[in-house]
């Protein structure tokens, strides 16, 4: 019987890990397919208060964790892959193993959803991200693009048009998904041009393997052309990772966990933080502090429940 896992790595795990493991919880903590989570894909952060400099992702996050263990935190490679709760007790099967825990913390973050185009996974970095707050800053004065219509797509473009001359727009329809407060802003920039009824083909590359444009196929016509851009923002939406707990956490019609007493969810015991709870801010900074919450959550309730 464990007294308190930690599902996930990325901000909101780790720092709850902080927290459980110098309360002397010594907590386990489940690093899954995506170990770091988000971070551990961007470069630069440069908005995380305490780095006057900024910090590359994977060296915030290895710090992190090395906290984590200088207070005893156990780490262990395991994907949780069932989760049962009934009569107080809370199980979750780690690959082939059912493992007991008082308290369970689910931190295992939302994957960006990607195009699915060839070479995606090495360009990132490269000038395609999914994350306008943490790379729009690099790209100034130079054309970049935006996938996607719905509010993340548009929130982005506005945001970007800070920094770069240009912003394209790249829509597989002619009408926006986004609310009519965010769309009629991204329309009404000067800075924003609109690509309607389009979908990325290809990304280009220049000799240095960086991004120089994209290649589009315009669905209604089926004619191709070509963008020259910087950067390519996907924006086409999030997954949160709440597969195990179908059915059994509460969730939104978008499968994020439903947070109903602080972190708590509906289970008692079971918390959650970071962007598998959220959709709104999913920022590094928002995803700690949940982390933390969490923590101090799961140890009132072990204090409740020893
Ligand atoms: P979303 O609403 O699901 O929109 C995803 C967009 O990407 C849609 O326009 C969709 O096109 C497009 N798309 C999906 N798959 C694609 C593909 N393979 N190729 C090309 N385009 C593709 O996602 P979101 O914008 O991230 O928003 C998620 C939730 O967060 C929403 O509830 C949103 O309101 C909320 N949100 C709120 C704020 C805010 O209030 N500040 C900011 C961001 C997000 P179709 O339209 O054709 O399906």
């Amino acid at each position: 019987m464990e007294k308190m896992i930690i599902v996930g790595t990325g901000c909101a795990g780790l720092t709850a890990a902080i927290y459980a493991a110098r309360a002397n919880f010594s907590p386990l903590v489940l690093e899954g397919h995506e170990p770091g989570g988000q971070l551990s894909t961007t470069t630069l952060v440069e908005n995380f208060p305490g780095f006057k400099e900024g910090i590359d992702g994977p060296e915030l996050i290895m710090t992190m964790k090395a906290q984590a263990e200088r207070f005893g935190a156990r780490f262990q490679y395991s994907t949780v892959t069932e989760f049962e709760a009934a009569n107080g007790h809370v199980r979750v099967k780690l690959d082939d193993q059912w493992v007991e825990t008082q308290t369970l913390i689910v931190a295992s973050g939302a994957s960006a959803r990607w195009l699915g185009l060839p070479r995606e996974k090495e360009l990132v970095g490269h000038g395609l991200t999914s994350c306008a707050t943490c790379d729009g800053a690099f790209y100034r004065d130079v054309p970049v693009c935006v996938v996607g219509g719905g509010d993340s797509a548009c929130e982005e473009a506005s945001f970007l048009t800070r920094f770069a001359s240009k912003v394209y727009l790249i829509h597989r329809r002619d009408t926006l998904r986004a609310s009519k407060i965010m769309a009629d802003r991204a329309l009404a920039n000067p800075k924003i041009e609109m690509v309607w009824d389009s979908a990325p083909v290809e990304y280009l590359t220049d000799d240095q393997g960086e991004m120089r444009g994209i290649k589009l196929r315009n669905l209604k016509s089926g004619s191709e052309s070509e963008l020259e851009v910087k950067c390519v923002f996907v924006a086409i939406g999030h997954v949160p990772n709440t597969a195990p707990f179908k059915g059994k956490l509460d969730m939104d019609e978008n499968g994020y966990l439903i947070q109903h007493k602080g972190t708590q969810t509906n289970v008692p015991g079971v918390f959650a933080a970071g962007d598998v709870a959220d959709h709104v801010y999913r920022q590094a900074i928002t995803a700690a502090g949940q982390g933390c919450a969490s923590a101090l959550d799961a140890e009132r309730y072990l204090s409740h429940h020893a």
